[in-house]
């Protein structure tokens, strides 16, 4: 809690607290965004407040993808256009955004929603490995694009997946080495994702 929470009435107090809990929000930004909603009109907090309710009520995750989505299967799941021979790999929902962003892959995603972490206790059995070999199991998926980040994390994923996928006999390759180690997907800017993309090799 902030120092000045005493000073505070209690209803922005809880504001502030619930503010606060958001990334990247530091006790001093709640502070201040608060104060401005409680300055904006009612109309505006109002849409604020049901933006936040109808993500929460009307998102889902794709039953096929795990990307999240109003509609399940999620429109790229669903699409036509879509080659579906190449699934590529993510840990979180927003690097499928980056990835579409260059327009250049026309595959498919499978979301992870994490990658295997020991030390902070995320095993092969948290996040959404099961589910992609089930999903590959008899699919007409030629090639797995791994795409988790360049850090530890996503290396040992990698690695993880690479193993377990390449005895079904389908090719597994990673992205390029154009991403410095630690990148998070999310925030690659193009040029260097199509590279990643474009120049992938076989593991
Ligand atoms: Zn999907």
């Amino acid at each position: 809690m902030n120092d000045n929470s005493s000073a505070n009435a209690e209803p922005i107090n809880r504001l502030v607290q619930e503010l606060n809990k958001l990334p990247g929000i530091g006790p001093k930004s709640a502070q201040r965004l608060a104060y401005y909603l409680l300055r904006t009109p009612e109309e505006n907090a109002g849409l604020l407040a049901d933006a936040i309710m109808s993500v929460k009520r009307e998102i889902t995750l794709c039953s096929i993808c795990f990307n999240v989505t109003d509609s399940d299967p999620c429109r790229i799941c669903r699409s036509d256009e879509r080659d579906r021979t190449k699934v590529c790999i993510v840990e979180q929902p927003q690097d499928i955004l980056a990835l579409e962003h260059t327009r250049i892959y026309k595959g498919l995603y499978h979301v992870l929603h994490g990658a295997i972490s020991p030390t902070e206790g995320v095993g092969t059995e948290d996040i959404r490995i099961k589910e992609l070999l089930e999903r590959l199991n008899g699919s007409p998926v030629d090639e797995v694009i791994l795409a988790t980040n360049t850090n530890l994390e996503g290396e040992q994923t990698a690695l993880y997946l690479h193993r377990l996928i390449s005895p079904l006999g389908i090719k597994v390759t990673r992205l390029a080495r154009g991403l410095p180690f630690g990148t998070e997907l999310e925030y690659a800017d193009d040029v260097t994702l199509t590279h990643a993309l474009e120049d992938r090799s076989e593991l």
